[in-house]
């Protein structure tokens, strides 16, 4: 059997992070770089079969990344670029919330930055947040400070280390519900279920109505096998929405979970 095929070759600025897969949802090593897709017959490279692409985030489990023509690469780095810039001269004028586009609420400084991180590092236009984290420290904030971190851990594989920024961010505001959400966010990406769980309560106390956030809560429940929890967190969603008592994946779920608990759960008998 001839071995051909296509894929990706002649890679150049290779970058390494760690994150979800945008296609298998798992928590793994991504690659990011720039090549060009050849067809190939015994993985020797003949024809070229694509334009000179940034591929980002490819994923170490199932292999899929974004891939995004050189020629439109340009431009997003610049305006990620030109974005950034505009943000350190916001901290440094005392000012800790932007604006993303015109008409929406402004966003936290940090959160804004924390989100950009990962495409600038993958990008190579950064090798890491210590300046960043500089000029936060130097303008006193703290908060923002520990988001940023939180998140180039995350980035880097490091989820104890992650989960310590975000934790802190949160209890230097503990009002804010973005701390909380990170926390939860990592400890669960760590298997850490009770930490998880307790800051996925802390959020909701503070956004009872968001209702993906309940969604997460009730999967990290199913993940965990916690039934009883599993009955309590689905009998909110679907006071939230019924809507969701159609759907067939829930329904089974629900009854599985009220069965092992012993629970009836308040809708069970609307199934
Ligand atoms: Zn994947």
């Amino acid at each position: 059997m001839i071995i051909y095929g296509s894929r990706m070759y002649f890679q150049k600025n290779a970058v390494q992070s760690y994150g979800e897969c945008g296609h298998c949802g798992r928590y793994a090593k991504q690659k990011s770089y720039q090549a060009r897709k050849f067809g190939h017959i015994y993985f020797i490279p003949l024809i070229p079969a694509g334009p000179t692409s940034q591929v980002l985030n490819e994923c170490s489990a199932c292999n899929m990344g974004s891939h995004i023509p050189l020629d439109q690469c340009g431009p997003m780095v610049e305006s990620l670029r030109e974005n950034f810039k505009d943000w350190i001269i916001k901290i440094q004028d005392g000012e800790t919330e932007v604006v993303p586009e015109p008409g929406a609420s402004p966003v936290n400084i940090g959160v804004m930055i924390a989100g950009t991180v990962e495409s600038l590092f993958c990008l190579g236009e950064i090798k890491d947040v210590d300046s960043i984290v500089e000029i936060l420290d130097g303008s006193g904030l703290e908060f923002e400070k520990y988001i940023v971190l939180g998140r180039w851990n995350e980035l880097r594989g490091d989820l104890p280390a992650a989960v310590t920024h975000y934790r802190s961010a949160a209890q230097k505001r503990p009002d804010d519900g973005v701390g909380w959400y990170q926390t939860a966010k990592a400890e669960s990406l760590r298997s850490n279920a009770a930490g998880a769980e307790e800051a996925y309560n802390r959020y909701l106390q503070l956004h009872p109505d968001d209702i993906g956030v309940v969604a997460e809560l009730a999967n990290l429940y199913e993940a965990h096998k916690n039934h009883p929890k599993v009955v309590e967190s689905y009998d909110r969603l679907y006071a939230m929405n019924s809507d969701l008592l159609a759907n067939k994946q829930m329904k089974k779920v629900y009854k599985k979970a009220c069965k092992k608990s012993q629970v009836e759960g308040q809708f069970l008998k609307q199934m």
